[in-house]
C-alpha cells in the first residue's frame, strides 16, 4: 500500500529538524515536531517564525503564509503523536545509537503504510534501515543547511528501498520547490564526501600553523572563490556533526587520508560546537565573530 504524503512528522528539533519543519510546512503539508523536551520544540518554533518573519520583511514571503505556516506545525511531544504521519523523518543527532533507539520506538508506533527518511549525513541507510519494520519503505532524504535556502537534497536508497519509495520521496521534494539528486549509500554520499574532507584538511591547516582561522578563511574565500571559510562553514554545520561524518568515513572506508584531525576531536571534547553553541572556531557571544586561534 502506498500513501500520499500530507502529514510529516520530524524527529529532532534543531538547526535541520526546524529547517525542514519550515519548508515542509511552507509548501502546505502539516507537520509534526518531536524532539525530546517541549522546550526543544518550542526553541525550534520560534526559530521557524522568526525565519519566516525575516522572509516577509524581505519580501520573499506574505505575512498571511507565515501565519498559515506557523498554524500547520504542531508539537508532537510523545513519539506516538507520529502515528498520523504519512512520512516521518529522522534529523536527530549525528550518532548510530540515539538514531537506532528512536527507529526501534518509532515502528510500531507508525501506520503501515508510512515512509521512514533520514536526514543523517554519513551513516548507512541500509544499516539505520535494518532497524525499522520497514526498510522497503525507509530512504536516505539528505538536507542541505540552512534547508530554507539550500536548493539540493541527496536521495539514497538502502539495499531494500523499494521503486515506489524512491519515487514518494522525490515527489515530495519537488513538492518542496527543491532538486533532488541521487547517491548511492556509501559513506557520508556526495556533497559530505567530497565537502568534509575539505573542511577537516582545513582544521589540519590550523592545527599544523600553516595559517590562522582568519588566514585560512580568508584564503579559501578570496582564492577559490567559496561564499564561506571552511573554519567557518565548520563552525555553521555543527563541530560535532564534522567530527561524527569524519568518523564514519575513516571507519567506513579505512583510509587514513579520513583520520579526524585532533584540533577537531579537542573542539568537540570541550563542546565548543561551533555556532550552536555560541563557539568554535569562532567566538560568537559578542557582536562580531572572533577567531578563537
Ligand atoms: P542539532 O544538534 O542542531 O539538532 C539535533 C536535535 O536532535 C536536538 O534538538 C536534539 O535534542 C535532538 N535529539 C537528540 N536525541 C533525540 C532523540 N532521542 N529523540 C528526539 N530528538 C533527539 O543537529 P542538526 O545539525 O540539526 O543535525 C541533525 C541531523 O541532520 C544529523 O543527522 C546531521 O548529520 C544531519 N545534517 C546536518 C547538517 C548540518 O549542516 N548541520 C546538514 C545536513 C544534515
Amino acid at each position: 500500500m502506498t500513501v500520499e504524503i500530507q502529514k510529516v512528522g520530524i524527529i529532532g528539533a534543531g538547526q535541520m529538524g526546524s529547517g525542514i519543519a519550515q519548508v515542509c510546512a511552507m509548501a502546505g503539508f502539516d507537520v509534526y515536531l518531536h524532539d525530546i523536551s517541549r522546550d526543544r520544540i518550542n526553541a525550534a518554533l520560534a526559530t521557524v517564525d522568526g525565519s519566516i518573519a525575516r522572509d516577509v520583511a524581505k519580501g520573499l514571503a506574505r505575512e498571511e503564509d507565515r501565519k498559515a505556516a506557523l498554524t500547520r506545525i504542531h508539537a508532537a511531544i510523545e513519539t506516538e503523536n507520529l502515528s498520523v504521519c504519512d512520512l516521518v523523518i529522522e534529523a536527530a543527532s549525528e550518532n548510530e545509537d540515539v538514531k537506532r533507539k528512536i527507529f526501534t520506538r518509532l515502528s510500531p508506533v507508525l501506520k503501515p503504510g508510512a515512509f521512514i527518511g533520514t536526514n543523517t549525513s554519513s551513516i548507512s541507510i541500509t544499516r539505520l534501515a535494518s532497524t525499522t519494520d520497514r526498510p522497503e519503505k525507509f530512504i536516505g532524504i539528505h538536507f542541505m543547511n540552512p534547508v530554507p535556502r539550500m536548493q539540493l537534497v541527496e536521495l539514497i536508497r538502502g539495499i531494500a528501498t523499494e521503486d515506489a519509495t524512491f519515487e514518494a520521496a522525490k515527489l515530495f521534494i519537488a513538492r518542496l520547490g527543491k532538486t533532488s539528486t541521487v547517491a548511492e549509500d556509501f559513506p557520508a554520499f556526495i556533497v559530505n564526501r567530497i565537502l568534509l574532507p575539505m573542511i577537516n584538511e582545513a582544521i589540519y591547516t590550523l592545527y599544523e600553523g600553516v595559517g590562522t582561522v582568519d588566514a585560512i578563511d580568508t584564503a579559501m574565500r578570496l582564492g577559490a572563490n567559496h561564499p564561506m571559510g571552511p573554519l567557518q562553514l565548520a563552525d555553521f554545520i555543527g563541530l560535532d556533526t564534522c567530527l561524527s561524518v569524519m568518523q564514519v568515513l575513516h571507519e567506513g572506508l579505512a583510509d587514513s587520508k579520513y583520520r579526524p584531525c585532533p584540533l577537531l576531536v579537542k573542539y568537540v571534547e570541550a563542546g565548543w560546537l561551533g555556532r550552536k553553541t555560541q563557539r568554535g572556531f569562532y567566538d560568537y557571544r559578542g557582536g562580531a565573530p572572533v577567531p578563537t586561534r
